[in-house]
């Protein structure tokens, strides 16, 4: 039965009322609303369960079979690249590449690498042509490295990443009646967006904010007593290092999966002492979503190729395996904004060796590279660094092209921004608030600077967040 306002005759078969009219759906804006929804909710779904069979049966096809699925998807990519997005038409051209010269996987290296620079840079000759950005997705990153980014994503592309992430869930032994709690660095604590039907734990996960004090998440966390934690290590850390001091039988989700940062040995080591638990890695990024996953054998991380090309390059080549590189991805996907060689920030080492799980998916070895550092406030509490990139996240700060964070002493932050026409004096008050709110509303100082360039450090990199003063032990 359809509740409220929208229990109309015409659809309702438990309501005994005469129907006397029947209204069509544009007089009826919430029965329009709800069916839209619902229609929304089922297309998503079997989209997503088919790209979701796909990927369970391609897993065990032998490598020459993925790589030929794989080398289909990049030329079919390329090709609508060079014709339908002017950034790309420009520099395969001053490459003096046509797609048809795009045979096989080593070709791609003939295509120049895209920067995050260069996606902020040519942002709108990036999107494909005839694209409605209004009934694409928008997925903004705050950015590790500091370049704030917007990647606008089709349908299909949305419903592949959906299936992506539920893939790598199953894979490691999510079951559908489990009940997943996702950590995020967000205000709002709720369900997700997805309404799945009854019975399907998973797929409704409950989001649980980090912006909330630790007592809060920790109450909320022994409410729902959850199967899985999907977490930032940074913040598994500190959750885990909290629970000790209490009962930690009381929260013992029989699986965690780590994102968005390196999960570092100590972060497994103090999970697994805290929680009767297996972790999992899954490695991807806003740019792509998921693009390799840990399976139970834990012998590194899977690249899911049907979905991206991944290079490891060092000085413009591509390393042995074994050898640390620079990883520069290809998605196949995504045709609102194609992103081929894309340089994601990433340091990664792959293997040639396999994985005794028996899945054809290569392997990366390690990913090296980010920094997951925490701060300290005035109070003596750590501080995720995700807390301070959430707050310059673009959708609420404009006009920021790149910036670095740096905590001068521990009741004071500077922040050193480069800037567009867009910024103004309310950005800088906006900076201010949400960092205050995020370093837990303590009272700390926030100056913000506009500069013409980032330092670089001695490694040529423009580090996102700098310390001054001696990082807490977590
Ligand atoms: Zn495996």
């Amino acid at each position: 039965m359809i509740q409220g306002n929208a229990c109309f005759h015409v659809t309702c078969k438990i309501c005994s009322e005469t129907v006397t009219t029947s209204p069509s759906l544009s007089e009826v804006p919430e029965l329009k609303t709800f069916l839209q929804r619902k229609l929304s909710d089922s297309d998503t779904l079997a989209k997503t369960a088919y790209h979701l069979y796909q990927l369970r049966k391609n897993q065990w096809k032998k490598i020459e079979e993925l790589k030929k699925i794989q080398l289909r998807r990049l030329k079919a990519i390329v090709t609508y690249a060079y014709y339908h997005v002017p950034y790309y038409r420009k520099i395969l051209r001053s490459a003096r590449i046509k797609p048809e010269q795009v045979k096989n996987i080593d070709d791609l290296r003939k295509i120049p690498i895209t920067t995050k620079s260069d996606l902020q840079a040519n942002h709108p000759n990036m999107i494909s042509n005839g694209v409605d950005v209004k009934k694409c997705t928008i997925n903004t990153t705050s950015g590790s490295t500091g370049t704030p980014l917007q990647v606008i994503a089709d349908s299909k592309a949305r419903h592949y990443s959906i299936a992506l992430l539920q893939y790598a869930f199953f894979e490691c032994g999510l079951r559908l009646r489990d009940k997943l709690v996702s950590v995020e660095v967000r205000i709002k604590t709720g369900k997700s967006m997805l309404r799945p039907p009854i019975g399907v734990g998973f797929l409704g996960r409950t989001r649980l904010s980090w912006m909330n004090t630790l007592e809060e998440n920790i109450r909320l966390l022994k409410k729902i007593r959850p199967d899985a934690l999907y977490i930032y290590p940074s913040v598994l850390l500190q959750l885990a290092r909290e629970i000790r001091k209490e009962n930690p039988a009381e929260i013992n989700p029989r699986l965690i999966f780590s994102h968005g940062e390196t999960l570092t040995p100590r972060c497994i080591q103090l999970a697994n002492s805290t929680f009767d638990t297996r972790i999992h890695d899954l490695y991807g990024c806003a740019e792509f979503n998921r693009l390799a996953f840990q399976c139970d054998r834990q012998s590194g991380l899977h690249m899911i190729t049907d979905g991206a090309v991944i290079e490891i390059i060092k000085d413009g080549e591509n390393v042995d395996y074994g050898e640390p590189g620079e990883i520069v991805v290809t998605g196949l996907y995504n045709y609102a904004m194609p992103l081929i060689r894309y340089r994601i920030g990433d340091i990664g080492i792959t293997t040639d060796e396999s994985c005794d799980c028996g899945r054809s998916w290569p392997l990366i070895k390690r990913i090296e590279g980010r920094s997951s550092d925490f701060l300290v406030l005035p109070s003596g509490q750590a501080l995720s660094p995700m807390n301070l990139l959430n707050a310059m996240d673009p959708k609420y700060v404009k006009g920021v092209m790149q910036y670095q964070i740096i905590q001068e002493s521990k009741g004071s932050f500077l922040v050193k921004v480069v800037v567009n026409q867009e910024f103004n004096s309310e950005q800088v008050l906006s900076i201010q608030k949400r960092m205050q709110l995020r370093c837990y509303g303590e009272d700390v100082r926030v100056d913000v600077q506009a500069v013409n360039e980032i330092e670089k450090d001695k490694t040529g990199k423009a580090r996102i967040i700098v310390s001054k003063i001696a990082r807490p032990r977590i």
